[in-house]
């Protein structure tokens, strides 16, 4: 499907400023309307060019006439998100956010921050999975209390035991897996957090504007990142509730919970795949909240040009010196 402007027939998006669908042809609001549902996509419902994507790809970009296309039996059935996380960064914010974060980083190469290279940024939803455990932990151990003190030339000291039992439920609500393949796990790790409080109900117009996966991953296969946050917060959780004890014997700590109830969700991700010889450095950026992960090429041109600088310093400093000194 694509969404098309009503008034002038141009390409309609979301627009994270206006929090509404756009026509930036003729800038009327919520003016669109779906067109060429279920078209054949091997080309490009609306000016007939060869569109290529991957078995994941659920919206993407006609490199010949811009629109933005969603494939329609990939945001369907099995694979419809439950909610989605809009974008709230637009791109021409997201590229002021990284001018303003690099642009005292001295030794990046010189079209880094360009307007040409910054426009290759890319908007793109990733797939999620959302995880909600009912766990049940338990402990028992036993505890020594240790009191120590004087009297007379005689110290004393005491040790009181104690059997401690701790049966907690713990509830946790929505802990995410990334189910993108091409996106590395650690990446997304850095980009948290997100507002999970502005998770919407699903609709396929904010994919309009951006790029887009349905999930590369069943929850089943991906599910062990989720249970190893899970059990690490719920250890956590269970070690604050014991406090107060000199020494602590566990003799049993068990953390369990049933099959978890799954939810697929989107999240949206800013992209700057920048390039530089032959290397890629990307960067994104949370769209939701801004939050930047990335690490800038250092231009080998650069670092020499501002050695030579600094050393002809030193030279002509010490030629002075020199100089005085006779
Ligand atoms: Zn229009
Ligand atoms: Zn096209």
């Amino acid at each position: 499907m694509i969404f098309k402007c009503k008034n002038c027939g141009g390409n309609s998006v979301y627009s994270p400023e206006k929090k509404m669908m756009y026509c930036p042809f003729c800038d009327s609001e919520n003016s669109d309307e779906r067109q060429y549902e279920h078209a054949q996509m091997q080309l490009c419902p609306n000016c007939g060019g060869e569109v290529t994507y991957t078995e994941h790809t659920s919206a993407l970009q006609c490199p010949y006439c811009d629109h933005y296309i969603i494939l329609d039996e990939r945001v369907e059935g099995a694979y419809t998100p439950r909610k989605i996380i809009p974008f709230q960064y637009s791109k021409e914010m997201v590229k002021n956010l990284i001018r303003e974060k690099f642009k005292k980083c001295t030794f990046a190469p010189t079209d880094f921050l360009s307007e040409v290279r910054l426009n290759t940024i890319t908007g793109e939803y990733i797939p999620f999975w959302m995880y909600d455990y009912h766990t049940r932990c338990l402990f028992q151990g036993e505890g020594v209390k240790r009191r120590s003190w004087v009297s007379g030339n005689t110290e004393y000291t005491e040790h009181a035991y104690y059997h401690v039992v701790r049966d907690m439920s713990i509830e946790f609500a929505g802990i995410p897996a990334d189910a993108s393949l091409k996106m590395p796990d650690g990446i997304m790790d850095l980009l948290e957090p997100y507002n999970y409080k502005e998770l919407v109900p699903f609709q396929p117009e904010y994919l309009s504007g951006f790029l887009g996966e349905k999930y590369n991953m069943t929850s089943d296969l991906i599910e062990s990142r989720a249970h190893a946050k899970m059990e690490s917060s719920a250890a956590a959780m269970l070690q604050q509730s014991i406090t107060g004890y000199s020494s602590m014997n566990a003799a049993n700590r068990s953390i369990t919970a049933p099959a978890p109830d799954t939810e697929f969700d989107l999240l949206p991700v800013w992209v700057y795949r920048y390039t530089y010889k032959d290397q890629e450095y990307p960067f994104y950026v949370n769209g939701q909240t801004g939050k930047i992960i990335g690490k800038t090429p250092v231009s080998s041109a650069k670092v020499w040009a501002y050695g030579a600088t600094l050393w002809a310093c030193l030279t002509a400093i010490i030629v002075m010196i020199g100089y005085l000194l006779l």
